[in-house]
């Protein structure tokens, strides 16, 4: 994994998209070995910076005119070979009839070498080569924090293959192998532990460091570590399947999902580029100064209204996959610093989405312990939460279960099924017979909050089940947080009854909607979408990844496993922590105040050097030295993202 599909192609720089300049100027020189490549560099380097020094001295009258003596045909060929990579590009982006900014760059560098000035033109090469440079040593710093993930990919695996323990590289363990790990070890591979104890730090995972207790049974992932113990697993996924490969290849792919402020940019370059030959066009018109027109077409093409937006959201993105949050694209931190409307799902979400059965209602002399056994069994095979606390209720009352036949669940209502030769139904008042009223005796329960599942045998209602489930201790202090970053409207979106809803939201003063199908909520979305509003949607991707999906931004916070959510949302929440849904609201606007920062500097930074070069104030030499310059403040402004760090623990 990692050596995964990094993509190098989408922050492009100078160039077009199609022809990305650091990608075939490292091509262009490939032939020649790494360390003549640093040699000539360096050899490079040293020349420009003593070259510059020397015209800059000429210039002010400290020296002699030096640069006079040496014979021109000589300045040429260090031109055309110092610029060869960049002139290579020119070429190519020419027969695709594409300009690019080193296409009017080159010819700036055409013009000053036609009036004589090979010197100004060979500096003009090397800043155009140290900018490239930085570029590159800018998104490389960008993507740092992805890198540093991808180093914690494991390496190698012990495996038993019969009887005896093989050490192999990770890419040669089978589904289905056994994986032994010892104290200290990194977990290899995705799997359920068959033997052993051990604590676990899942911190690559989960960004939290806290170990967790694991032992036979426990489903453990690949890259996190065994603390103390040693364990046996069975492998069930492997390289780029684990959890943490698919983490991996999503964080690389996020930088395909373009925010729209680059389109903008993008888009805005298009323009720009016509413009600059417009003014360097007068420049030249109303001055008859090649150099003049040569300094507006250096200036203006710094590359840096292409970086300034990927490079502050790839570096927010690494960083936040190690605190524990999956953001698969930079448009998700546009929309998220732009969201105004939060919606929740109860059940898993706000909840812990660990209901257990409270009370069980038999009715017309039916055994209590039937009803539970008849609503167990249908509930057999159902993932959602609350079939798990009816098996557990039955579970501790020693009932046995029967077969299920014809199992059928209805997202959202409930589920039913065949038992024991009758149809049997659990689920929330929507599965009663609109005919069937609401037994009087469970209106305690009900005024309680609590979650109600009728049990009907043969469409008959034979008795109803109680259960309770907890709030997640931090949601109210996350949803003020939440609140104070300027989202004001939160609602509660749960396809269970009124009273449980209203349960959970008059504490959080948030409002609320029950009795919601999965079709429901979808419908809620697009109204509030329709109105303007930006929507949030937060939920555990059981019956609502439909929701998930059609909100601006979804969230999916990680109680069903991590695995499920992981396809579910925009947003993955890796650990069970609301608090990260504050942090990933600030991690968006800090963000987006960055590429703000970004974009507007690098305007005005352009703007002013266009203007002087154009009014003959700005001369080659400093045109050049000086393009570099917003790439470098690029550099800065957004590594301050790489350290961000939240409270979120
Ligand atoms: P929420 O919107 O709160 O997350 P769901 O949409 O998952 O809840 O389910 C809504 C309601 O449907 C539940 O409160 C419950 O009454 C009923 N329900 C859904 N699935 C089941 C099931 N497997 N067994 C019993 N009841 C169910
Ligand atoms: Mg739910």
């Amino acid at each position: 994994m990692s050596d995964g599909p990094v993509n190098t192609q989408s922050i492009s720089g100078c160039c077009e998209e199609e022809t990305p300049c650091r990608a075939a100027s490292a091509a262009a020189v490939s032939p020649l070995s790494r360390f003549t490549r640093h040699v000539l560099t360096l050899f490079g380097l040293v020349f420009g910076a003593v070259l510059f020094i020397v015209v800059i001295g000429e210039w002010l009258g400290l020296f002699a005119a030096y640069t006079e003596r040496v014979p021109w045909p000589l300045g040429v060929a260090v031109v055309l070979l110092g610029g060869s990579p960049v002139f290579r590009n020119v070429v190519r982006a020419t027969l695709k009839r594409k300009i690019t900014a080193h296409t009017l760059m080159t010819i700036g560098l055409l013009a000053a070498l036609a009036v004589g000035e090979w010197a100004t033109a060979v500096i003009v090469v090397f800043f155009m080569r140290l900018a490239d440079y930085i570029e590159r040593f800018t998104t490389d710093r960008a993507r740092r924090a992805v890198k540093d993930l991808t180093a914690l990919a494991p390496q190698r695996a012990r495996v038993e293959r019969e009887g005896t323990e093989y050490e192999v590289p990770v890419g040669e363990v089978q589904v289905g192998e056994i994986v032994i790990v010892r104290p200290g070890e990194q977990i290899p591979v995705d799997g359920e532990v068959t033997s052993g104890h051990a604590t676990v730090d899942q911190a690559a995972i989960t960004g939290e460091s806290m170990p967790v207790e694991v032992g036979p049974g426990t489903h453990v992932f690949a890259a996190t570590f065994a603390r103390l113990g040693s364990l046996r697993i069975r492998a069930t996924r492997v390289g780029a399947d684990t959890t943490f490969g698919r983490v991996i290849t999503l964080v690389e792919e996020a930088e395909a999902h373009r925010a729209e402020v680059q389109r903008t940019a993008d888009r805005f370059s298009a323009y720009y580029l016509p413009v600059v030959v417009i003014i360097a066009a007068l420049t030249f018109l109303l001055s008859h100064n090649p150099l003049a027109t040569a300094a507006v077409l250096v200036v203006a093409c710094s590359c840096s209204f292409a970086l300034a937006t990927p490079v502050a959201m790839l570096a927010s993105i690494g960083a936040a996959a190690k605190r524990g949050v999956l953001i698969k694209g930079g448009k998700y931190l546009e929309a998220l610093a732009r969201a105004d409307v939060l919606l929740v799902d109860k059940t898993g979400t706000l909840t812990l989405g660990r209901p257990h059965i409270t009370d069980v209602v038999a009715l017309d002399g039916v055994p209590e312990g039937e009803v539970l056994a008849l609503a167990a069994s249908v509930e057999r095979y159902s993932e959602h939460p609350l079939a798990e606390a009816v098996r557990l209720a039955a579970q501790e009352r020693g009932l046995p279960l029967h077969e299920p036949q014809d199992f059928v669940a209805s997202p959202g209502q409930g589920v039913q099924a065949r038992v024991a030769g009758s149809l049997v139904a659990v689920g929330n008042q929507q599965i009663l017979p609109a005919t069937a009223p609401v037994p009087v005796v469970v209106n305690h329960l009900a005024r309680q909050g609590k979650t109600l599942l009728f049990v009907a045998r043969d469409h008959e209602l034979m008795g109803v089940l109680a259960a309770a489930d907890t709030m997640r201790p931090e949601v109210p202090v996350a949803i003020d947080a939440v609140r104070a970053l300027g989202v004001r409207h939160v609602e509660l979106l749960t396809g269970d009854n009124e009273r449980a809803a209203a349960a959970l939201a008059t504490p959080l003063e948030i409002r609320y909607q029950a009795n919601l199908l999965p079709e429901d909520k979808i419908r809620i979305v697009k109204a509030y979408q329709a109105q303007g509003h930006t929507v949030i949607m937060v939920g555990d991707g059981v019956n609502d990844a439909p929701a998930l999906a059609q909100a601006d931004v979804g969230i999916a916070i990680g109680t069903s496993g991590i695995d499920v959510a992981i396809e579910a949302a925009p947003v993955v929440l890796m650990r069970d922590d609301w608090l990260l849904v504050p942090d990933v609201l600030r991690t968006a606007r800090r963000t987006m105040g960055v590429v703000k920062l970004n974009l507007g500097f690098t305007a005005v930074y352009n703007l002013a050097g266009l203007s002087l070069a154009a009014l003959g104030f700005l001369p080659l030499i400093f045109a050049a030295a000086l393009q570099s310059l917003p790439d470098l403040v690029i550099l800065g402004n957004s590594s301050r993202l790489l350290r961000a760090r939240h409270a979120a623990t």
